[in-house]
């Protein structure tokens, strides 16, 4: 297969099965499948993915600027790819929902430790709830293949003597996931294929915004959290982290922790702060302090566990309630400051 110069587009689909979500990622895929400028694939949920699965797999085999797309935050999927080795410079996206309006450059954070290793091309992340009009996505994509120069990427060369050739080719052939859907009695297109992916909840650190500071190995009693050989704080056991609950995240005085999949979006990775008054106002109205509640959801998850509840007697190096300046005096001092 001879090289292609074309821009890769990748659409990470949806969790479920959700008919308006997964027509609109068909859409794209027919769409872009017809673009000559552009290279365009499905995968499973990128959050989901292990990191010897074949998708990921695919992702890291792919050289040139890359646009991926997918039901995630822009900062949550910059970050999970990240996180599997998928890496680059985040690319400005134009297109974004109506709570990320106010997106915060990395240089606003001067005390972040940032990436490692960092290679010189653009990774553009783009929000498939930004919109509903597949329309929007392939105007913002058409501007980026303007702005890129897209480079010679021979993925076959890569792939040929990979044991899992076979998976990987399949990512080459989005026609076929379509039709395979098509002679199925109508069902969804879908890139999962007989390598089961089964969901998955853990944090994805944002280091545009961590100072490395290990609040957060300190505060998890899970064995979450390790450091790798510069001391930088890592995710290093993904899957000991405890289904449904985002404790860290709301304990990092950053908010550089993301839980991709939690209906906060401050939490999931919104352009906002967790507890912000930009986002949560929940706190001034009855939601308590954040510090507390993560607390209480760590409690819960250790007594469910057979061990004992330890409340801020372990792991809290900032102070909750009363007496102690916290988020909640943040927030009311923002809202004097607004003069409503
Ligand atoms: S608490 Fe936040 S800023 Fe501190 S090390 Fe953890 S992720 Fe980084
Ligand atoms: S949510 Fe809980 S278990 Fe998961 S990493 Fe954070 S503190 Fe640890």
């Amino acid at each position: 297969m001879p090289a292609s110069k074309k821009l890769t587009v990748v659409i990470s689909q949806h969790q479920g099965r959700h008919p308006a979500k997964r027509k609109l990622e068909e859409d794209l895929a027919v769409a872009l499948m017809m673009d000559p400028n552009v290279e365009v694939s499905l995968i499973p949920n990128l959050y989901d993915l292990t990191a010897d699965h074949s998708g990921t797999l695919f992702l890291k085999a792919i050289r040139g600027d890359l646009v991926v797309l997918g039901w995630l935050y822009p900062r949550a999927i910059q970050w999970i790819l990240d996180r599997n080795g998928i890496k680059g410079r985040a690319g400005t996206v134009l297109l974004r929902g109506e709570d990320e309006d106010d997106a915060e450059e990395p240089d606003d954070r001067p005390d972040a430790i940032g990436g490692l290793d960092i290679p010189n091309r653009l990774l553009y992340s783009i929000d498939l709830k930004a919109s509903t009009d597949a329309q929007d996505f392939l105007d913002e994509i058409q501007r980026i293949v303007d702005e890129t120069s897209q480079q010679t990427v021979d993925l076959m060369s890569w792939i040929q003597g990979d044991p899992k050739q076979e998976q990987l080719e399949r990512y080459l052939n989005p026609k076929a996931i379509l039709e395979s859907a098509g002679g199925n009695n109508g069902s969804v297109a879908d890139a999962e294929n007989d390598e089961k992916v089964r969901r998955r909840w853990y944090p994805v650190i944002d280091y545009d915004r961590c100072t490395n500071c290990m609040e957060c190995i300190d505060f998890c009693l899970f064995g979450v959290y390790g450091v790798d050989f510069l001391d930088r704080i890592l995710v290093e056991n993904q899957d000991s982290c405890k289904k449904g609950c985002p404790a860290c995240s709301r304990v990092c005085p950053e908010n550089a922790i993301v839980f991709p999949q939690h209906k906060e979006p401050a939490i999931a990775g919104a352009d906002g702060e967790v507890g912000s008054l930009k986002i949560d106002l929940s706190q001034l109205f009855g939601g308590g302090d954040a510090l507390g509640l993560a607390v209480k959801e760590r409690d819960i998850e250790l007594v469910r566990d057979g061990r004992d509840a330890v409340g801020t007697t372990v792991g809290l190096r900032q102070k909750s309630g009363c007496g102690e300046r916290d988020e909640l005096d943040d927030l009311i001092d923002g809202l004097d400051d607004l003069d409503l």
